[in-house]
């Protein structure tokens, strides 16, 4: 495959991210160019991944086949109209921006378009991230693929086939991070209350959530499996995962999950 020239437009946190992760996995700095109106964020991205950055979005997407729309959702319909006569019309369009259809990006870009559209999360700035993309029908094989490899840059990337997916996406693992960092913050807080230094006690629970992420991404069976074997009977973890379920821990997880997924819809 020849490396495709990509432009981002928005040369934020997920934009440098990617750029990085790109950089890593060995994409020449001058395959990618970005454009921000920020002057730091221009700086940024010459000194620390060695591409060119400009302030006018027109100028860099120039030449470009992948144009990443790496912008906060509230000014995309300007940058999109603003951008629309200066693209190809096979330019493949890349969106990460939470809650902005194909469709709307097709209507502001004023023509019928590749769009893909990504929901990332925020361990993505670790290149630990997971995305969900989905590719309109106007996206080639060979587009799919160099959207792919823009996102496995930063993590793991998951097709969907309909589009109404990333609501349940969002759900799941865009907003999911902060269901962790909840669960750690409340360990924290009942190990203190078991009598721990309170620094103990996060660190515990931190490395405790990093270890268990870990075996849950590596081992061969799931997670189910996994617990059933550290659970022994009339046990310490036994008695704690009965506590958990006489909460109604499971439905529980399900209310939060709907909760972000209707919010998504509406956000939409
Ligand atoms: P950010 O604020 O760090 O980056 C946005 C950048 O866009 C800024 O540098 C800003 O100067 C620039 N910008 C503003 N107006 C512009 C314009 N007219 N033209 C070009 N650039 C302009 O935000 P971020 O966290 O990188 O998020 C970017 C997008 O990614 C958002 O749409 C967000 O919904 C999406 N997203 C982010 C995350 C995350 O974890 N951060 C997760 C999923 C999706």
């Amino acid at each position: 495959m020849t490396q495709p020239r990509i432009a981002f437009i928005g040369a934020g946190n997920m934009a440098a991210s990617l750029i990085g992760g790109l950089r890593a996995e060995g994409v020449p700095a001058d395959a990618i160019r970005a454009s921000d109106p920020g002057a730091d964020k221009r700086d940024a991205m010459s000194r620390e991944h060695r591409i060119e950055a400009f302030a006018e979005n027109r100028d860099a997407v120039a030449g470009a086949d992948i144009v990443v729309l790496a912008v906060k959702p509230q000014v995309m319909q300007e940058v999109c109209r603003a951008l629309a006569e200066h693209l190809e019309p096979q330019t493949l369009v890349v969106s990460i921006a939470a809650g902005i259809s194909c469709e709307s990006l097709q209507r502001w870009l004023g023509a019928s378009r590749p769009i893909v559209r990504c929901m990332p999360n925020t361990p993505s700035l670790l290149r630990q991230g997971v995305s969900g993309l989905f590719a309109n029908p106007q996206v080639s094989a060979a587009q799919r693929q160099q959207a792919e490899r823009l996102l496995s840059a930063v993590g793991l990337a998951l097709w969907l086939d309909d589009e109404n997916l990333i609501d349940a996406v969002t759900a799941v693992s865009g907003s999911g991070p902060a269901y962790f960092f909840l669960m750690i913050e409340a360990m924290t807080a009942a190990g203190e209350a078991l009598g721990l230094p309170r620094q103990t006690a996060e660190q515990l629970s931190r490395h405790t959530a990093l270890g268990a992420a870990r075996m849950a991404c590596e081992s061969e069976v799931d997670a189910a499996e996994l617990r059933r074997r550290v659970t022994s009977p009339n046990g310490t973890t036994e008695a704690a995962i009965k506590a958990f379920q006489a909460g109604g821990f499971e439905s529980l997880v399900q209310q939060a999950l709907n909760a972000a997924a209707r919010r998504s819809v509406e956000l939409a």
